[in-house]
């Protein structure tokens, strides 16, 4: 079986659409490879698609995945409000809708919500429940991965902790489901189909309203013990302010310099008059600081400086510590102004061991508003194909799984 997970991912990721192609980039022997791609042939998952180049001999049809054998379903939480969407077996989005969330109200009516969505998703796609071969989603809180139950999160009401969310959500359509933390999703993202492609070490790092980062070793996401690694808006900031954070700590580098805790400093200097320009702006977001900041406000460019650089600081800790060939950054402090990412790459080459930058490629990058989905997509995909998940249905033909249908909604 690892030897099929191993050719199916080859063919998934494009890495090789060919015989003599898996058998170079996977080190497997040739029958080996031909055994495989028959079987993958045989049970309609790998399909032969376009001629491919020839190389002297006669053309060979290309290797892909069927993407259309099944659709996942997939859905993405964060303060901003939720995604929510079907995609096909290669993780391209069919269908997307945005919508606000009240998150005081617990996740049962988000659940029920989204079960709603998907189905009329699915009906407006002329698919069935019984065409759905994963969920995933992810949710800014700490997750078990292996049960699919929220841990804990700063960002949520306490209503959230010890929610069955895997439970939930396979029940109605009888399809395994894997969450995770809303960041390593855009990690995900970035991995399969995004500026990570080629690197096994990297850390994405989401600086938004929120704090947080994905951190990839080796190819594989590191979720830690309790699914909380990444939490870097938690490590203390440098200096004396001690403004209360989310998790209900002092100074955390969130509290200070995230997105939230910026447009609070960008509204009260609007108010005192510190700031003439944000002052002027009819609704200070921080589009708006970065606005300001073009239009050479003093206040608005200390800000902007001051988060990047503070943030690079943070960073550098954690480039030491785990040494990526690439820091990817991306979300709405970006939107502070080209000084921002100027900053915080200054901060990093400053505080790091040069060694350890030496090698290091940093990059700004401005996402798809669907990389969230996009992300969740492809960790459905990573855990369906996996040589555990094949073994369990490989044979059947489909990853359907029995779930009792109604389901208790427990309260912890
Ligand atoms: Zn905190």
């Amino acid at each position: 079986m690892t030897a099929l997970a191993t050719v199916l991912d080859h063919i998934r990721s494009g890495r090789a659409r060919s015989k003599p192609e898996l058998q170079r980039a996977t080190g497997l022997g040739r029958t080996i490879v031909v055994e495989r791609v028959a079987q993958l042939l045989a049970s309609g998952l790998v399909r032969e698609g376009e001629l491919g180049a020839s190389t002297g001999g006669r053309a060979a049809r290309e290797l892909q995945i069927n993407a259309e054998a099944g659709v996942l379903l997939v859905f993405y939480v964060n303060l901003k409000g939720v995604d929510v969407g079907i995609t096909d077996l290669s993780g391209h989005l069919l269908h997307r809708q945005h919508a606000e969330n009240d998150f005081a109200s617990g996740p049962e009516p988000l659940v029920e919500w989204l079960i709603k969505t998907w189905d009329g998703q699915l009906s407006e796609l002329g698919k069935t429940r019984t065409d759905v071969w994963g969920i995933g989603g992810g949710i800014p809180a700490h997750i078990d991965f292996a049960s699919g139950t929220l841990i804990d999160s700063p960002s949520l009401p306490a209503s959230w902790r010890g929610f069955p969310f895997r439970k939930h959500l396979s029940a109605p359509f009888g399809a395994p489901a894997w969450l995770d933390t809303d960041d390593n999703l855009l990690a995900v993202a970035e991995l399969r189909t995004g500026n990570a492609r080629d690197h096994e070490n990297f850390i994405y790092v989401h600086a938004d309203l929120a704090l947080g980062c994905g951190i990839v070793t080796g190819g594989t996401l590191v979720r830690g013990a309790q699914g909380a690694a990444g939490n870097i808006g938690h490590i203390a900031a440098y200096g004396t302010d001690d403004a209360l954070c989310r998790c209900g700590r002092r100074g955390c580098i969130e509290a200070v310099f995230g997105g939230e805790a910026l447009v609070r400093k960008a509204v009260a200097a609007a108010e005192s008059g510190e700031s003439p320009a944000l002052a002027r702006q009819a609704d200070i977001d921080l589009g708006a600081i970065g606005e300001a900041a073009r239009l050479g406000d003093p206040f608005a460019i200390e800000l902007s400086r001051a988060a990047g650089y503070n943030i690079g600081r943070i960073l550098s800790a954690t480039i030491n510590v785990m040494n990526p060939a690439l820091l990817i950054v991306g979300g709405r402090l970006l939107q502070t102004g080209t000084l921002f990412f100027a900053a915080l790459r200054e901060a990093i080459l400053h505080h790091s061991l040069p060694f350890v930058t030496e090698g290091l490629t940093i990059q700004a990058v401005e996402h798809p508003q669907t990389a969230g989905l996009i992300g969740a997509a492809n960790m459905v995909l990573d855990e369906l194909f996996s040589p555990q998940e094949l073994a369990r249905w490989f044979a059947a033909g489909s990853p359907e799984i029995t779930v009792p249908e109604s389901v208790e909604v427990e309260h912890p």
